[in-house]
């Protein structure tokens, strides 16, 4: 095998194909399909996947790989096909596909250690290069003629391990350690040898005898109240081995947790907790929707099924929305799985999320917990994978390659033959609509595990509040129920949802409102750093003293954001202790952590939030949940902004009441009448879905429907409106009669970062020639994209219409 088939790292439609290379003499046999490799491609070198390898090319003059990345494959033979399924699913090039694969880490610029893990002789070459040192680093191993042969035999056999070391401050940690080299008999020989002064050694050998598991060196030295030189003998003899270890990270901090055992699950639990196992022996796939209301004890049900696959000596995946990714949620499962979980979690240093990717590399661990991008880590034993809280609109990536999680789900669990299980208190309703065909096992729990009663939930019509001129953002029932709780000294969790609401700044003669210049959207008011600023662009400026248009002097920030409510809040109820969670007060890491420590330690009453506390908190003492806008979300230009009210609400209302104390939901309106409040209301999950389903089918949205949606931007208002013309206009004659093509139309947010939107909707039932269509169109394109700064988008499952 001396060809080997290569994608490069260049993100192009020219070059989105698979090249071939030959392997130069020294690489044969070290090259294996599934690493990175350094190739010529024009002027230049860049790094490339190994696909495959073969002894035959049709190409002439091949260009010779010039060296390798990887000593051992990054990508198993399941990822590579499954990189080639998903670039083809969502349109995107092979090598964005790939990319998205791999964690940040492995792709940073990053030094290559090799790292010396025995003290025994290494084969001569590699000695002479280490030269007395435990790292070496990998560009130095080409001023040795040395054969790579011997390195990756070195790695395979565990004497040395390449490590790739991101940055001086992410250097990884290491401690040294202690093994018992020798034979109990050989220790007593020892140990009768001694003379009677040499107490010291007689206890040291005394202890080692029972020594079954290597130490660390300073619990070993503190244990034995001993220095490092009494040690000496003992190593001169090969009786010990002294031995360097890596320490991982501790992404959250392990030694508080206590293990937990298995609950007596519910009828309701058992009986889908049996339909997943079963489904797992029997090695056949399938998917679930675990639809149980919240409380109804989904996560107890997630740590059995694994439980289950780990017993078969297999692994599991469980993915959680980034939100609901915090310690607690992850807590739950080191306590039951220990170190035999990993967490993938973007708020941990590059460093860590390298750590944790490369425990399930060497196979060390076998849970991940993760946000979206943990659906590809390189397990080859998959037993199970979880979604939890499958609604979640970040299981989208928005960005190449647009996939969603569920679809990359199904397909490495139809490879690996197990089972998905979706859960939800408010599945989809395209998930839903699934179960109810039969295309997905429903598993329905409709009751809490606890037997506690669902919150009541009382709406407050927000209009008659200004009738009876109260001005302020709290109605007349939250303030009271608010006060009547910290009278109780029970707990508080306060709702606002932060988009539809952030800061903006109006002049009050003209009412004009600031704009980002380089957007359509107005800007954002930031108190910290006094600065408004553009969520979409970055955009900042100074606040102005004078409107810019009027020049008038009274300009007024409007909206809510959580500051304002903090604020607001503290006139209305003084005596309130209040923490506020939103992105101004958790960007330093650990303090997420940190403020809903204080809030469980009972230092707050009240926890006002956006998103971030919608989910997964679980506080004993919280009675009153309080939604202070439920309509932010219905106002959005989108088809799911009712499902997406709905679920939320539902979520939010879940926080209350949890355990032995009853709760209580206070949902503040402009909109009382809408139905999405009404059944969330009722914790009505079957009245919502009738509903809504007759509302899609009569408006022809998925899932009656497919979607797709085509965004066109350019700098050139008019140029970004003719091509989505004219893609429209393509699409029209080359798609089936059946299918609907809406636009062209402005996006509606009409420029971002100077570039004019437009976009073109695809609406189809049954559309098999849609990407290839597609793929003409973009091709045709082509040109003007690389030259004259068009860009064309497209998502084949739209989840943000903006
Ligand atoms: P969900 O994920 O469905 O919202 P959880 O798994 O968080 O529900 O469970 C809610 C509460 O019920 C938790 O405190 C959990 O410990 C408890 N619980 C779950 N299953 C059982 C059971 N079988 N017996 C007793 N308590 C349970
Ligand atoms: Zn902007
Ligand atoms: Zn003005």
């Amino acid at each position: 095998m001396n060809i080997a088939k290569v994608v490069v790292d260049v993100p192009a439609s020219q070059t989105n194909k698979i090249y071939d290379y030959s392997i130069p003499e020294h690489l044969i046999g070290i090259i294996e399909v599934g690493m990175r490799v350094i190739v010529p491609f024009g002027p230049r070198t860049i790094m490339g996947y190994v696909l495959d390898l073969t002894d035959h090319s049709d190409v002439k003059q091949l260009k010779a790989i010039k060296s390798l990345m990887d000593f051992s494959p990054i990508l198993t033979k399941e990822l590579i096909q499954l990189g080639k399924w998903l670039a083809d699913y969502t349109m995107s090039f092979y090598i964005s596909a790939f990319q998205a694969m791999l964690p940040q880490a492995l792709k940073a610029d990053y030094q290559k250690l090799l790292h010396r893990l025995t003290t025994a002789l290494l084969p001569e070459p590699l000695e002479i290069a280490f030269a007395g040192r435990d790292y070496l680093d990998v560009e130095e191993l080409n001023k040795f003629d040395l054969p790579l042969t011997i390195v990756k035999k070195s790695i395979a056999d565990g004497d040395v391990e390449m490590i790739y070391q991101v940055n001086r401050r992410d250097n990884y940690k290491k401690q040294m350690m202690v093994k018992k080299s020798a034979t109990i008999e050989q220790l007593d020989e020892y140990g009768a040898n001694l003379s009677n002064r040499a107490k010291k050694q007689r206890l040291l050998v005394q202890y080692l005898a029972d020594l079954n598991e290597p130490i660390s060196l300073k619990t070993f030295l503190a244990k034995m109240k001993t220095t490092r030189q009494t040690l000496q003998p003992l190593i001169d003899q090969k009786l010990i081995k002294l031995y360097e270890e890596e320490v991982y990270r501790h992404p959250f901090d392990d030694q508080s947790i206590q293990r937990t055992e298995p609950l007596a699950l519910k009828e309701q639990q058992k009986k889908a907790l049996e339909s997943i196992t079963a489904t797992c022996s029997e090695q056949s796939h399938d998917v679930f929707v675990l639809h149980g209301v919240t409380g109804s004890g989904k996560t107890e049900v997630y740590l059995q099924a694994i439980a289950h696959v780990i017993r078969e000596d297999k692994e599991a995946i469980v993915l959680v929305p980034e939100i609901s990714l915090t310690p607690q949620m992850v807590n739950r499962f080191k306590s039951r799985f220990g170190s035999d979980v990993a967490v993938m979690h973007s708020a941990l240093s590059k460093g860590e999320r390298f750590d944790e990717w490369r425990k399930i590399h060497r196979k060390e661990v076998k849970v991940v917990v993760g946000a979206r991008s943990a659906i590809f880590v390189p397990f080859e034993n998959l037993g199970l994978i979880i979604i939890d809280e499958e609604h979640e609109a970040s299981y989208k990536q928005e960005d190449h390659p647009r996939y969603h999680v569920k679809d990359v789900a199904i397909e490495r669990a139809k490879y690996h033959s197990c089972p998905v299980v979706l859960g939800s208190a408010t599945p989809s309703l395209e998930t839903f609509a699934r179960a109810h065909k039969e295309v997905y096992q429903l598993l329905p729990m409709p009751e809490r595990s606890n037997f506690s009663e669902m919150p009541h939930v009382e709406i407050v019509d927000m209009r008659d509040e200004l009738h009876a001129g109260n001005r302020t953002m709290f109605s007349r029932k939250l303030k009271e129920t608010i006060e009547d709780r910290l009278a109780k000294k029970e707990q508080i969790v306060l709702f606002l949802n932060r988009r539809g609401y952030s800061t903006f700044v109006m002049c009050r003669d003209c009412g004009d409102v600031i704009q980002c210049p380089h957007c359509d959207i107005s800007l954002t008011y930031h108190r910290k750093q006094n600065r408004l600023k553009c969520h979409y662009c970055n955009y900042q400026e100074a606040v102005p003293t004078q409107c810019p248009s009027c020049e008038s002097e009274t300009i007024r920030y409007f909206g809510t954001g959580t500051q304002k409510i903090e604020e607001a809040l503290n006139q209305l109820i003084p005596e309130a202790r209040i923490i506020r969670m939103d992105v101004d007060t958790t960007t330093r890491k650990g303090s997420h952590e940190r403020l809903l420590k204080q809030f469980g330690q009972k230092q707050a009453d009240i926890l006002l939030g956006t998103q971030m506390i919608a989910k997964g908190l679980d506080f004993p003492d919280v009675t009153l949940v309080g939604v202070l806008a439920a309509d932010s979300l219905l106002n959005l230009p989108d088809f799911r902004a009712a499902e997406r009210t709905f679920q939320l609400l539902t979520q939010v209302s879940g926080r209350a009441g949890r355990h032995k104390l009853v709760g209580e939901v206070i949902i503040q309106t402009y909109t009382p009448e809408h139905y999405s409040i009404e059944f969330a209301r009722n914790y009505d999950y079957q009245g919502f879905y009738e509903r809504e389903m007759a509302l899609r089918k009569a408006f022809q949205y998925p899932p009656y429907y497919y979607l797709t949606l085509i965004t066109v931007s350019h700098p050139n208002i008019n140029k970004a409106q003719e091509v989505t013309r004219t893609i429209s206009q393509l699409l029209g004659k080359y798609l089936s009669s059946e299918t609907k093509i809406l636009g062209p139309t402005p996006s509606p947010i009409e420029r971002i970062k100077n570039r004019y939107r437009f976009q073109c909707m695809i609406k189809y039932k049954n559309e098999p020639n849609q990407r290839e269509v597609l793929a003409r169109i973009l091709l045709y394109y082509e040109e003007m994209m690389r030259k004259n700064d068009l860009l064309i988008q497209i998502d084949l499952q739209p989840y943000q219409l903006m």
